[in-house]
């Protein structure tokens, strides 16, 4: 049979892999070199070739969008629909397996995804419950810490407190907490991981089951692999058949501090005795941003180590762009994306990626004014928004009514007199019972334990959902999706509290909430595991937040995290905000590790661009109400200066100098001086030199002073 299609574009390391013959191998290649390419044109080769069927197949990736993605260009390849094939995120391949096996699972049947803000919502909460001080346990810490547990595979019942007090006690929220989701049929994300793992690792049908079907198990990215799902991928590829594929590169392992085990490679090697093969070859960046890159990461010792090069053109240098403050810095890079599209390229080609989320809607406004159109990836995205989620709690009450976590959100949303005191009552009386809210309401209506107004406002929010529910089973989804935000009146709710254009906004997104239910068309798989389309929604709402937003392929300016930029290749990429502090991350500098995995961050940043590269940094920054005074990354000291060309003559007043100690030197930005007649106050800015150079001082109490150097006497302190 022909297979050049399937050959031809590849150089023959990744033949090599593509048509490897031993029943496990092992990709091991930096970044841009044809991982994902390899594994693509694998399955075309297993389908085409080697005759296996495609429900044999199952592919596992980082992302939603990295799997649809994937299924396009697998169908590309072979010129047929992949139907049957498994290809999926880790989270969405067990929630599959879980609907299919929920009793046997010793779940609901009819259970829901609990999302990080809906999890974090359930943990306050019972902690409230549990009286204990929030101070104490802050309810984002307990989150991070049941789910790391989880994440590792570990119940309550399996973690010595050692005496220690504080994580006896944690266990005891991490106990009550869970206790809860399995009354109210809610399952968080590192649940749907370790629920699969415990599922397949004790019934032995099952998992004969999944291991006679999944002759073939190939999975992306597998530097970023958590201990569970490692523990799944042994399970699954346990039997004697079995044949693991396996890409990915340890200088891109970045969701350590998520619980990531970049030794999973090693133990993967251990494990299965892979044939390794090695791509050297990139086919993505010009030879300058590549050879940038390895530099980078070189300063990294922990490294397996590999040789990455490339037979594409010098290319521009990296510039590298010094800003006065972080409207500057979105200014310039706006300017440079217009400049580009002037050119006659496209907005989507270009890229800008940045440390933390909270980076992004400088960009957004920027591009807002320059009437640019563009789409955030992360981030607040559609189904996280808060009248989003309002009416998609009130979907889920309805379609199942033991979702406490929903009923808390909607109960007095909008607000019909039911009062903080009234639902704890309920709580209260919920746990008691460990019955539901929904329950325990319907419970205290009928009991009279209810006082008169209560008693009204809750009786009126029972036949609202009830007669939601009666709704429900005469229309489809679209139709009760009207009617729920007409009858739950969000929009007249937002209307009467906010600003018109905010409210003008909010009823926008629930328009499109509409359009969203309206044009949703369940999964084949959904449909084949008996899921209504309301559960079916619910699940992808949840499981793929924000990663529909907008048409696939809309031109637009692409906003992301760095790490969220994984596997992705743009033309034109901006690293904003390398600065000290924020990237490397403040909390790097103080845990061992965690700078090695920042600079890898920086590197799969760079590694994304194609052809130009700018890098960014703000010499004061406002951030969460504050103004920092970040030195440049470490990260653009580490460039070779050869291949990097700066933009603005980095200005004098970027140099932190010592300041002289009698008032003679020039404090640094962001240092703290005091004066004789103003007080203290923090140097926001030098300009010129010695005598005659001008500093501002912002002091705390007289507020922002331009001073003149040779006349200012400033005292350093703190
Ligand atoms: P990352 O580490 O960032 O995930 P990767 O190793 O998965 O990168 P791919 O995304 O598969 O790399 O490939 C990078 C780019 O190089 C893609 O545009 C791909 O189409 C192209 N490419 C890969 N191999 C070849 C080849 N043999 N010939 C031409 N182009 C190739
Ligand atoms: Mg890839």
């Amino acid at each position: 049979m022909d297979v050049s299609h399937i050959l031809d574009e590849l150089n023959d390391a990744q033949r090599q892999a593509v048509t490897v013959e031993a029943p496990h191998c092992l990709v091991l290649a930096g970044a841009g070199s044809g991982k994902t390419r390899v594994l693509v044109h694998r399955i075309a080769w297993l389908i085409q070739v080697e005759h296996a069927s495609p429900m044999s197949l199952l592919a596992v990736t980082f992302t939603n969008k990295a799997a649809s993605e994937m299924r396009g260009r697998v169908e590309e390849l072979l010129q047929i629909p992949s139907a049957g094939l498994w290809i999926g995120t880790f989270h969405g391949i067990c929630h599959r397996i879980l609907r299919r096996h929920a009793d046997e699972a010793g779940l609901n049947p009819n259970f829901q995804i609990l999302d990080s803000d809906d999890q974090y919502r359930l943990i306050r909460r019972t902690i409230r419950e549990m009286q204990l001080d929030e101070g104490e346990y802050p309810p984002r810490v307990v989150q991070g810490f049941i789910n790391a547990r989880k994440d590792d595979g570990v119940r309550p019942d399996h973690i010595d407190p050692g005496g220690n007090p504080l994580t006896a006690q944690m266990i005891e929220i991490y106990r009550t907490y869970q206790a809860a989701c399995e009354r109210s049929g809610l399952v968080d994300f590192a649940e749907l991981m370790l629920r699969t793992v415990e599922l397949l690792r004790d019934n032995p049908a099952r998992l004969q089951y999944y291991r006679n079907r999944f002759g073939h198990v190939m999975i992306d990215e597998f530097q970023d692999t958590n201990t569970l799902q490692y523990a799944l991928v042994r399970l699954l590829a346990g039997g004697e058949d079995a044949r693991l594929f396996v890409v990915g590169d340890d200088d891109q392992s970045i969701y350590g501090w998520r619980g990531a085990r970049v030794e999973n490679v090693q133990h993967f090697v251990r494990d299965f005795g892979p044939e390794v093969v090695r791509l050297e070859q990139n086919y993505r960046s010009t030879r300058t941003i590549l050879e940038a890159a390895n530099r980078v990461i070189d300063h990294n010792d922990d490294r397996m180590g590999k040789n990455l090069w490339t037979e594409g053109e010098e290319g521009e240098p990296i510039r590298v762009f010094a800003a006065y403050n972080e409207d500057e810095e979105a200014e310039f890079i706006i300017g440079r994306i217009q400049d580009w599209v002037e050119s006659g390229r496209r907005p989507s080609e270009a890229a800008v990626l940045y440390r933390s989320n909270a980076q992004s809607r400088l960009f957004e406004q920027a591009l807002l004014r320059a009437d640019i159109p563009y789409r955030v990836y992360g981030g607040l995205r559609f189904f996280e928004r808060a009248e989003v989620r309002d009416a998609l709690a009130y979907l889920r009450l309805v379609h199942n009514p033991a979702d406490d976590a929903a009923f808390e959100r909607i109960v007095n949303v909008p607000a019909r007199g039911i009062g903080e005191r009234t639902v704890a009552g309920l709580r209260e009386a919920a746990r008691t019972r460990d019955r539901t809210l929904w329950d325990t309401t319907l419970h205290q209506l009928n009991t009279g334990a209810l006082g008169g107004r209560a008693r009204n406002a809750l009786a009126g929010f029972v036949e609202l959902v009830r007669g939601l529910a009666e709704e429900a089973e005469a229309t489809d989804l679209g139709g009760l999706m009207n009617r729920i935000i007409e009858r739950s009146a969000l929009i007249e709710h937002y209307r009467a509290r906010e600003p018109a254009d905010r409210a003008e906004a909010r009823q926008e997104n629930l328009d499109e909430l509409i359009r969203a239910t309206e044009n949703f068309e369940p999964s084949i798989e959904d449909e084949q595991a008996g899921l209504s389309p309301t559960a079916s929604f619910l699940t992808q709402a949840a499981l793929e937040a924000g990663e529909h937003q907008g048409e696939k392929w809309e031109d637009c300016v692409q906003l992301m995290t760095l790490h969220s930029a994984k596997g992705l290749e743009f033309p034109l990429v901006f690293m904003a905000g390398m600065e000290e502090g924020l990237f490397p991350h403040q909390k790097s500098t103080e845990e061992p590790g965690r700078l090695s995995e920042e600079r890898r961050l920086a590197y799969v940043g760079m590694t994304r661009a194609m052809e130009l590269l700018y890098l960014s940094y703000a010499e004061s920054r406002r951030l969460h109400g504050q103004t920092l005074f970040g030195r440049p990354s470490r990260f653009v000291g580490e460039l070779p200066a050869g291949l990097v060309q700066d933009v603005r003559p980095r200005l004098q007043v970027s140099q932190a100098r010592a300041p002289r100690e009698h008032g003679g030197g020039l404090p640094s930005l962001g240092s703290r001086v005091s004066h004789a007649k103003f007080g203290a106050g923090t140097v926001l800015s030098v300009e010129g030199q010695g005598e005659n150079a001008r500093i501002q001082i912002n002091f705390d109490d007289a507020g922002p002073k331009w001073l003149v150097a040779g006349y200012a006497v400033l005292e350093r302190i703190g």
